[in-house]
């Protein structure tokens, strides 16, 4: 059994057994080679954008003689998939913004997907922001610190009925909110640290529209982190 990263792993435990799964910029395909030997899942696409890791992944399939099982594909985000040919989605380690745009650009790919499992390392707002326009409902979330870095995963499936966040619940989280352990007060005293830091910085500066637009958002950011951990 290859080891993988705690990310990854932690990551792999909210893709439904049985599920068909397409690992969107897959790089060493660490993750669908982890959830097909451990039997989470049978089949798997992973899919990259970049000839470098393609062929990384490739390899990496092929050592592990799980060529049958996982079939990697070369292509930009989910143009590497059919309508109704994975049931499960997880794309990993990149930042919200570039995730939520990978969504974006190929939602009419999403036909027939379940699950969606994304772990943004930064900025997954973006992703709130996505699965409430799209009709995709947040049903679980994770924190997790490694390698002192911290990342999040945000699990959803389509809904018919809209959901919608308050500007706090899409910035932190609506699960993570409600959990509030060590990791994510770690998370957000460091952001409120540094945005206070900016803050101190804007208040030295001439008082234009822009510089007060600027300190009013964070002042709001700061309060709403404020509140969400004391
Ligand atoms: N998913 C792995 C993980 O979490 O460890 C690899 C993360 S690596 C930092 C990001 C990978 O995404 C890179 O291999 C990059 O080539 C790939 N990537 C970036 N944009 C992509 C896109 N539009 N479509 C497919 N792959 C993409």
């Amino acid at each position: 059994m290859i080891t993988i990263s705690n990310r990854l792993e932690k990551v792999t435990t909210y893709i439904p057994k049985g599920s068909t799964l397409a690992d969107i910029g897959s790089d060493h395909a660490f993750l669908p080679c982890f959830a097909v030997q451990k039997g989470i899942i049978s089949k798997a696409i992973a899919g990259e954008v970049n000839e470098g890791p393609f062929r990384s992944a490739y390899n990496q399939v092929k050592a592990l003689g799980l060529e049958d099982k996982i079939e990697v594909r070369l292509g930009d985000g989910l143009e590497v998939i059919d309508p109704y040919e994975v049931s499960a989605v997880v794309i990993a380690g990149m930042g919200g913004q570039l995730i939520s745009n990978i969504l974006e650009r190929g939602k009419e790919r999403l036909q027939g997907i379940e699950r969606l499992i994304l772990q943004p390392n930064m900025g997954a707002r973006f992703i709130r922001d996505w699965f409430e326009k799209n009709n995709w409902k947040l049903i679980g979330e994770s924190i997790l610190e490694e390698d002192e870095k911290i990342y999040e995963i945000l699990v959803a499936k389509p809904t018919n009925v809209q959901n919608t966040f308050n500007d706090t619940e899409r910035l932190l989280g609506p699960f993570l909110m409600n959990e509030c352990n060590s990791t994510f007060e770690k998370k957000w005293k460091r952001e409120k640290e540094n945005w206070e830091r900016i803050l101190i910085q804007l208040e030295k500066a001439l008082p234009t529209q822009e510089i007060c637009e600027r300190k009013e958002l964070l002042k709001q950011k700061i309060n709403a982190v404020t509140e969400a951990i004391k």
